[in-house]
């Protein structure tokens, strides 16, 4: 702890996003250049405490050694800083950029005053690795001869692959989509994720030996599929990394019409044209000139009205079922816990400067799509709703007479995700949970069959890319000690 003072003195102070009206005329990422003086003082902030939550419990998932690289960061020895959170984080220029941050809310001078700025101080050190050529590949120096299937490239598969690799398995990563990466490609946008920092990576596995098998839609029916059990045959062990990718549907009136979609479709056709085409091939859902709705918050909702604002929509309104969050957390809600409070994302803060207010409209549960009398839509019926904690479970109802129709002409369903698509589990026999996730122990991650493993989102639901990369890496210390007995 080079300054035991710093946190009295200095105050938090976030690296800023680029200004909204210049970051709104393109795709490129939202982060303006690390300001080193900066970030160094603010790790300064850290107070180096005896027990540092943010590194573990409530906090960082994959237990990144904050305190220790905060210290390095401060005293200028940035390399080592590198290493430290490679021990324990795979992918840190991907974390730094995307992660919500659940160490800032459990640090312990989060309890008293504003937490220290680690996500920035994370983002700075993976970005310096990279900038200075301090970030190479590492192939290990044996094999072991042991052949290891991982399905599905998103943050759970690339961090089993990256850590049975190390250890000298051979492995091969089969993804279904055309690109490698799973929702760090096709779902979080270019703005908030660029893709060849997702690039970037990947070579990196592959220099160090990864295989890649894009277009395999392992179990599949159609012409890319691959057999599961002959996958499974012809391989020591086999990963299950697939994902949640079932997204919740609204089978309300009318939902049939021209101008719904499920916001995966629209995020991961602009993606894809992107970077097919940078958008000129067409071939995505365009908002632009449109009166567009949102349903449904999170992160993919605030992906939906970024892109959306960026193709140049006429209005954009996003229906939330839950209250405004509180500004401050409830007394139900203590540190260290993640604080439930309301949070303005990069995309509230381009709709409010473009349109002049927070695009969110609270309690609000949607009834009905309009037809404008051709198949298409023209709007949908909502009624607001009113929730009320009877005896601690919170109970909601709808207010009489508070009926509302809106104009629309493209609606995004942003709902949550119900769980993993069941064709490959079926396939393997792998048996699922009540919630229809892949059924696997945490710290255990196998399945029914032996040899067959379950990690990230298809194993635990849909989460954040830090648990995906936890979950790999644990997984992958399981499918070790199991090939050692086979
Ligand atoms: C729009 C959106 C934005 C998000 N933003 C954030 C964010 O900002 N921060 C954050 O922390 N989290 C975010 N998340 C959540 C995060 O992306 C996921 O929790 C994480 O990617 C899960 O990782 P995973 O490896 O388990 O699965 P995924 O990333 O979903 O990857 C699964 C992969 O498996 C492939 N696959 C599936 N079945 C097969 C098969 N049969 N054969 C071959 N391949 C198959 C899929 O094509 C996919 O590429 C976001 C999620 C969405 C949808
Ligand atoms: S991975 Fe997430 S929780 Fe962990 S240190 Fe980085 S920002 Fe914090």
């Amino acid at each position: 702890m080079g300054n035991p003072t710093a946190f009295k003195e200095i105050a938090r102070d976030i690296q800023p996003y680029r200004d909204v009206e210049e970051r709104l005329l393109d795709y490129r990422e939202l982060y303006t250049e690390v300001d080193v003086e900066t970030r160094q003082s603010q790790a300064s902030r850290c107070m180096d405490c005896g027990i540092p939550f943010c590194q573990s419990g409530d906090g960082c998932p994959v237990s990144n050694r904050i305190p220790e690289w905060n210290d390095l960061v401060y005293l200028d020895r940035w390399e080592e800083a590198l290493n430290r959170l490679h021990d324990t984080n795979n992918f840190p220029e991907i974390t730094g950029r995307v992660c919500p941050a659940p160490c800032e809310g459990a640090c312990v001078l989060g309890s008293v005053e504003t937490p220290v700025t680690i996500k920035n101080i994370e983002y700075a050190i993976a970005d310096r690795g990279f900038a200075e050529g301090w970030v190479v590949p590492q192939p290990p120096t044996t094999r072991t001869g042991k052949k290891v299937a991982v399905i599905g490239s998103g943050p759970s598969g690339l961090a089993t692959a990256a850590e049975l690799n190390k250890s000298g398995h051979t492995v091969t990563v089969y993804e279904r989509a055309d690109r490698i990466g799973g929702l760090l490609m096709y779902g979080i946008p270019n703005m908030k994720l660029g893709k060849d920092v997702v690039d970037r990576r990947v070579q990196i596995l592959r220099e160090e030996g990864v295989n890649f098998v894009t277009n395999a839609d392992v179990g599949g029916s159609g012409e890319n599929a691959i057999d599961a059990t002959a996958l499974r045959a012809e391989n020591d062990a086999v990963v299950l990394c697939t994902g949640a990718t079932n997204a919740r549907d609204l089978p309300i009136e009318n939902r049939q019409l021209d101008g719904i979609h499920p916001a995966m479709d629209f995020l991961r056709a602009n993606t894809k044209s992107l970077l097919d085409s940078d958008l000129s091939d067409g071939n995505f859902i365009s908002a632009k000139d449109k009166h567009v709705i949102v349903i449904g918050g999170g992160d993919t909702g605030t992906d939906c009205i970024g892109t959306s604002l960026r193709h140049g929509c006429k209005s954009l309104t996003n229906f939330e079922l839950l209250p405004h969050p509180p500004e401050d957390r409830a007394p139900d809600n203590p540190w260290p816990q993640w604080p439930k409070v309301f949070r303005v994302d990069y995309g509230h803060a381009e709709a409010a400067q473009r349109f002049g207010n927070d695009p969110r409209e609270y309690c609000l549960m949607s009834k009905g799509f309009i037809d404008d009398g051709n198949g298409k839509l023209a709007g949908i019926r909502t009624v607001e709703v009113q929730w009320t904690n009877v005896d601690g479970q919170w109970k909601m109802a709808e207010v009489e007479g508070s009926e509302k129709t809106w104009q629309a002409d493209l609606i995004l369903l942003s709902m949550g995700f119900l769980g993993p698509e069941q064709y490959v589990s079926a396939a393997l026999e792998v048996e699922t949970d009540e919630r229809s996730n892949y059924k696997a122990a945490y710290d255990v991650f196998s399945t029914n069959q032996p040899g067959v493993f379950a990690a990230g989102d298809c194993r635990r639901g849909q989460s954040l890319v830090v648990w995906g990369i936890d979950e790999g890496r644990r997984a992958a210390r399981e499918v070790s000690k199991y090939l050692l007995e086979v």
